[in-house]
């Protein structure tokens, strides 16, 4: 099903004064998220942990007269977030969306070492809720509803995870809270100090980044459940991309970077009345969560 239709200036609810920020945007799928979003017109933050790295990939953007501004931001940094968020405030204003998008694994394709475990959980899982519950006063909350859109992975859904009372907890929407994901994420990191992590029933395949994004995806659905009861207007969903070819691939995947950045840029684009909130994209297809 292709659920987000092709932005256009006639559908458009957008204009230079929206402000959309990208995490990891100096390679791989957040660089092209970027430029497709500044080309379809906004004022793009691209951000990136490394100062010379993030300026050479907003240089050329802002050469073809896009509006790009480079930010250094480690999303693996609550000093480097906290100084990121009062610039934006500062200096921006405030923004409008919000691309989730850093992330690091340190396997190859068919390795499944746990020995970055930490690093892996602190950049994709609390670097992205850091930066978000940093953020999260900053949206400019305007009638077009802001939105956040979590580049996440299929490897982190609830399918892939064994153990049935994890299932139970990820499962029940009524009880499931940040603290019973961050306890989670504690427990795994425990099992992986103590060795005994490969017996307990966590996904297969690439173990503490599905570990990550299936933090990820259920912090998605506890949020979007907060921001709606407290009637906030910020939609947050979470996109997988499938196997892209990208450095974290080593090149490996079915579609390119620009391929996904057309789709996600859509997605981070829907007009207000098609926007959801605490879904799931996996690649084109909304789903449910329970479903999965
Ligand atoms: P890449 O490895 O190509 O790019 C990752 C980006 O994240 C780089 O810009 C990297 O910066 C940045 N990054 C890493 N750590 C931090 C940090 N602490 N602070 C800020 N930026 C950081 O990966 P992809 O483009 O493939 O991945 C993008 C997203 O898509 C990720 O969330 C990934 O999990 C997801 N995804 C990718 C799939 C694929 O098949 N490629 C499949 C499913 C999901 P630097 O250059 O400094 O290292």
């Amino acid at each position: 099903m292709d659920h987000a239709k092709e932005p256009s200036p006639t559908r458009a609810w957008w204009s230079r004064d929206t402000v959309a920020v990208v995490t990891g945007a100096n390679r791989g799928i957040g660089h092209s998220v970027a430029a497709r979003l500044a080309e379809h017109g906004l004022t793009v933050v691209l951000t990136a942990r490394d100062g010379e790295r993030g300026e050479a990939a907003a240089a050329p953007l802002r050469d073809r007269g896009l509006a790009v501004v480079f930010r250094r931001l480690d999303v693996s940094d609550p000093a480097s977030v906290a100084a990121f968020a009062a610039w934006l405030r500062d200096t921006v204003g405030g923004l409008d969306i919000l691309v989730n998008n850093a992330a690091v694994s340190f396997n190859e394709i068919d390795t499944n070492s746990v020995e970055h475990a930490e690093t892996v959980l602190n950049t994709n899982f609390y670097g992205t809720k850091l930066l978000t519950e940093a953020l999260l006063p900053l949206f400019r909350r305007s009638p077009a509803t802001s939105r956040i859109l979590n580049i996440s992975s299929q490897l982190g859904l609830l399918n892939k995870v064994r153990n049935p009372s994890l299932r139970r907890l990820l499962l029940d929407e009524e009880t499931l809270t940040e603290g019973k994901i961050e306890a989670m994420v504690s427990q795994f990191l425990a099992q992986v100090k103590d060795g005994t992590w490969a017996e307990n029933g966590w996904p297969k395949v690439w173990t503490d980044y599905a570990v990550s994004k299936l933090a990820v995806n259920a912090y998605t659905r506890v949020l979007a459940r907060r921001l709606q009861s407290g009637g906030e207007r910020v939609s947050v969903n979470c996109f997988c991309p499938g196997f892209t070819r990208t450095d974290m691939t080593k090149g490996w995947g079915k579609r390119t970077a620009e391929e996904v950045a057309d789709f996600g840029a859509r997605l981070a684009l829907l007009p207000p009345g098609e926007l959801p909130t605490g879904t799931f994209f996996k690649w084109r297809t909304p789903q449910l969560y329970s479903k999965l």
